[in-house]
């Protein structure tokens, strides 16, 4: 073992007392059980290779046990049928316990993920201000009420919970992204199955006996642990789910709808994302560069937002790059566990060759490689880790341009014209994010109606706020996260009409 592992398996042992890896159990009916078939997988840390978790491994007794828990749950109506205010008392104390486990929690997300712990800490806080925000959300429900139909109809519009949700979600997020759903259905009065990403299970684990510390009563939330077969595919065509909320790849969504199609449920999509950022002359480039450094080396790229493709006019492309290439060298590549670290470890070894795949086509292919390009050793550490990648003169048709590469791999385009800029932005089968950098007013609104993107930044990039929403259009996804919109995903629409006295016949 080196001085890496052990201080991991310090800190591990610091958290769990006397285990060395965590154990993660099933949540079902209020109760932490191992799995029906008593099988379990492994999960070791993508930076040094040590061994972190070890889980239940799901399967169709243990969805159907969830299910059934959680439709049992919600018919019952023992959260359903609870105030907005109490349900909102309940989120808040769940903000207040991840708070509190603030450390504990981000340091299994780092552990698990690869991502750095400064990172991780950031991502639990916001998690914290979800749960806050979806309790607020909690005490608005309301429907509508129409007055103005005849002197003998009242009409009223009520929103009503869903029902039972399964909630699948991925591992470059795995507690935000829980965070992003969790507490808006709980908020509309809705029960669900979990099932986090297999790579990263902990987190959610340790989520559930919050939820259980705060008094959640049980079988209202449920978590399965296990991979996408058969635990994902059976909650996404169990007939008693009303709803399936998931965040992941576009072509695992696009394999839900249709598994979700014979039952006709309710599907909300958060996928991929191939984003692009315009570069006019007139830009504050300094400014620029850093946002674009931020925007693809954060999360090691690994980022449904990564700003993986910048658009740049021909005239500034040379002096761009050579800016982004030398704040490129900057940035604190290394061990996840090290505070100071900004970009930590690739989740799996398959990945990181995917990612790799990507810059050697792009290289046959005639673009140019700035800097990277290659696997990176980190001293000490046996993990994955890929080196800060520009890759210029990329054009539109290359993968490295139209594909999700989800590493720390830049490809540099190049525009003469506003509308060849927006063509090329738009050129996409993917439409999550976009942004746009001038001094212009007028260039940068221009800019923000033609694209084709759930959200758009000007000047600026992933900046985010529990207060707007976010979601994509085209093949990144279907419906919205955040926001007021975040509960309403979560709510149904009832249309009550009230005959008032009795002095008109019906028909005959
Ligand atoms: P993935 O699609 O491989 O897996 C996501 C989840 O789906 C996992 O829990 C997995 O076990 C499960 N799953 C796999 N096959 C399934 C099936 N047939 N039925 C049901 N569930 C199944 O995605 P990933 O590799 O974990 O995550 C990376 C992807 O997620 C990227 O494409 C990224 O852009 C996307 N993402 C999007 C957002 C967003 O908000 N738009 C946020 C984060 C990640």
């Amino acid at each position: 073992m080196n001085q890496h592992d052990l201080t991991l398996v310090g800190a591990i042992k610091r958290e769990t007392g006397s285990q060395d890896v965590f154990v993660a159990r099933h949540l079902i009916d209020g109760v932490w059980v191992d799995g029906a078939s008593g099988e379990t997988f492994t999960r070791h840390s993508p930076a040094c290779g040590t061994q972190t978790a070890i889980a239940a491994k799901g399967n169709e007794t243990d969805v159907e046990a969830a299910v059934q828990a959680a439709r049992l749950a919600f018919d019952d109506g023992r959260w359903s049928q609870k105030s907005g205010r109490e349900r909102a008392q309940l989120l808040s104390r769940v903000a207040d316990l991840i708070d509190r486990d603030r450390e504990r929690i981000a340091l299994y997300e780092t552990l698990e993920s690869g991502k750095p712990i400064s990172q991780a800490k950031a991502e639990i806080e916001g998690a914290a201000d979800l749960w806050r925000h979806a309790g607020a959300l909690a005490r608005m429900i309301h429907g509508d009420a129409h007055n103005a139909l005849g002197t003998d109809m009242l009409a009223m519009v009520l929103k009503e919970p869903v029902g039972v949700v399964s909630m699948i979600t991925p591992w470059n997020f795995p507690f935000l992204i829980v965070s992003q759903k969790l507490p808006y259905a709980l908020a509309a009065g809705c029960c669900a199955v979990v099932k986090p990403s297999e790579l990263t299970s902990v987190t959610t684990v340790i989520l559930g006996e919050l939820l259980q510390e705060a008094g959640l009563p049980a079988g209202v939330v449920n978590i399965v642990l296990g991979y996408g077969q058969p635990v994902g595919s059976l909650m996404t065509t169990h007939p008693g789910v009303d709803m399936v909320s998931f965040t992941g790849s576009t072509a695992t969504g696009k394999a839900i709808v249709a598994a979700s199609s014979q039952t006709l449920k309710k599907v909300s999509l958060e996928l991929g994302g191939k984003n692009p950022q315009a570069v006019f002359v007139d830009a504050d480039l300094d400014q620029a560069a850093d946002a674009i450094v931020f925007g693809i080396y954060f999360n090691a790229g690994e980022c449904c937002n990564s700003g993986s493709r910048i658009i740049v006019h021909h005239s500034v492309a040379e002096t761009l790059t050579a800016k982004i290439v030398a704040l490129s060298k900057r940035v604190p590549f290394g061990d996840p566990l090290d505070p100071a670290t900004k970009v930590g470890a690739i989740i799996s070894a398959e990945h990181q060759q995917k990612i790799d795949s990507y810059v050697v086509a792009a290289r046959a292919a005639g673009a140019t490689v700035e800097i990277g390009g290659s696997a990176i050793d980190i001293d000490g550490l046996e993990g994955r880790f890929y080196g800060p990648t520009v890759v210029s003169g990329v054009t539109p048709d290359m993968p490295i341009a139209r594909e999700e590469v989800f590493g720390p791999v830049l490809s540099v385009l190049t525009f003469d014209t506003l509308d060849e800029a927006i063509e090329i932005a738009n050129d996409s089968a993917y439409g999550l994010s976009a942004g746009v950098w001038s001094d212009n007013i007028h260039t940068c609104l221009e800019f923000v109606r033609r694209a084709e993107a759930g959200t758009v930044w000007t000047n600026t990039w992933m900046d985010g706020f529990a207060e707007l929403p976010f979601g994509g259009v085209k093949e990144s996804g279907l419906g919205c996260e955040l926001g007021r919109f975040g509960i309403e995903e979560y709510l149904e629409t009832k249309t009550v009409q009230m005959r008032i006295g009795k002095t008109r016949q019906m028909w005959v």
